[in-house]
């Protein structure tokens, strides 16, 4: 059967307005979703496409692909209809690729609005189309880029200088009664970015789009997210998540799901609880959760496998778990939802637990 709902929650959802991304709901009324963003050249269009199939694959809710060049605005037709996902364009600078991704109906745009009044006003135009579409626009606020204005105020891409420039460019839409919106503030440092989402949240009910950027390579980019993330799911901040390495962003989908299963923030599927092992331990603990992890990754049912490497703590683990292991003197007690079936020794553990989690998965329906 499905697991116990937790009995320990966190902070409740700060309320947001909800969006619809074609498909996927962002607001306090919608799960968390786990974005990313393709690393193909847009225009490229199977390489595009298959890309976000591997994303999906890894969970990914929305992607975000770039737009740099008419090519690309070329290809968003044919994107936004054969994803799965929903496609959110990635835009610059350049209001007729704004225009052209709305058009091509992409679920969403990125574009920053005080970009656009820089160049070439077209903010209510494109207030206008997004509306007529139903497009909301996400407006993403980087550190980096941060607005000379705000920046000769504030010295530098303060948590409040992200703020006022966040208020600030969503101003630009309201002013043409357009809401539509989501809005990240990221900066490379998770204090000050937990911080200044933290103002934005306080300031307005925009849904929020978290982002440490620039984060880097995967152990670096994956603490960084996480604890951030963590920080603010926790309080109830934040509608979708993008996570951000200097790797293949199916590596990012996969971070990302991580993050919101370990804040029962979306259903778990194989969780493995094993020992870090010590000086006690009468199995090789490693290998074990590795090839029990190998085996089972793909499994679509919750399923909670423990590998315990000796009887201090083994029993009463695996005994928690739906299936588990507690090692000791070169066997392995075998539990299946508290009991114990059996006692192989160490070379069999790995199989006895693989299949008793595929009859598991076999009377659940899934093999
Ligand atoms: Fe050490 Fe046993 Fe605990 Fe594993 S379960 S960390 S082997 S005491």
């Amino acid at each position: 059967g499905m697991p116990a709902p937790p009995s320990v929650v966190l902070g409740e959802r700060q309320p947001t307005r909800q969006l619809r991304v074609g498909s996927v709901g962002v607001g306090s009324e919608s799960p968390v979703s786990v974005q990313s963003m393709t690393t193909t050249v847009t225009a490229d269009v199977n390489a595009t496409l298959q890309q976000i199939a591997e994303l999906t694959a890894a969970g990914c809710d929305i992607v975000r692909v770039a737009c740099p060049s008419q090519d690309d605005a070329d290809a968003l037709p044919i994107i936004a209809t054969k994803s799965p996902i929903p496609v959110i364009a990635d835009i610059h600078f350049q209001p007729r690729y704004v225009f052209a991704a709305i058009e091509a109906g992409c679920a969403a745009v990125r574009v920053n609005p005080g970009n656009i009044k820089k160049f070439d006003d077209k903010v209510a135009e494109i207030a206008r189309a997004a509306r007529d579409h139903g497009t909301p626009i996400r407006i993403g606020v980087n550190a980096g880029s941060l607005d000379p204005r705000l920046l000769a105020k504030h010295g530098k891409a303060t948590p409040q200088a992200l703020v006022e420039s966040a208020l600030w460019e969503a101003s630009l839409f309201a002013e043409h009664d357009f809401h539509d919106i989501k809005i990240s503030v990221k900066h490379h440092d998770p204090v000050v970015m937990v911080e200044a989402y933290r103002r934005l949240s306080a300031a307005c009910d925009y849904p929020l789009h978290l982002g440490v950027t620039e984060a880097g390579p995967p152990l670096q980019g994956t603490v960084k997210s996480a604890v951030a993330f963590g920080t603010l799911l926790a309080e109830g901040i934040g509608d979708t998540i993008r996570v951000s390495l200097s790797a293949p962003p199916v590596e990012e989908v996969k971070v990302g799901v991580q993050i919101l299963q370990s804040l029962n923030l979306r259903p778990r599927k194989l969780e493995i609880v094993s020992c870090p092992s010590c000086g006690r331990a009468q199995v090789d603990v490693y290998k074990l959760a590795e090839e029990v992890t190998a085996a089972l990754d793909e499994m679509e049912i919750p399923l909670r496998v423990a590998v315990m490497g000796c009887v201090v703590n083994g029993p009463g683990e695996a005994r928690e778990a739906d299936i588990g292991v507690a090692a000791g003197n070169g066997k392995g007690q075998i539990f299946v939802k508290g009991k114990v079936v059996k006692t192989v020794p160490e070379s069999r553990i790995a199989e006895a637990l693989i299949d008793e989690a595929m009859r598991i998965a076999g009377e659940a329906g899934q093999d």
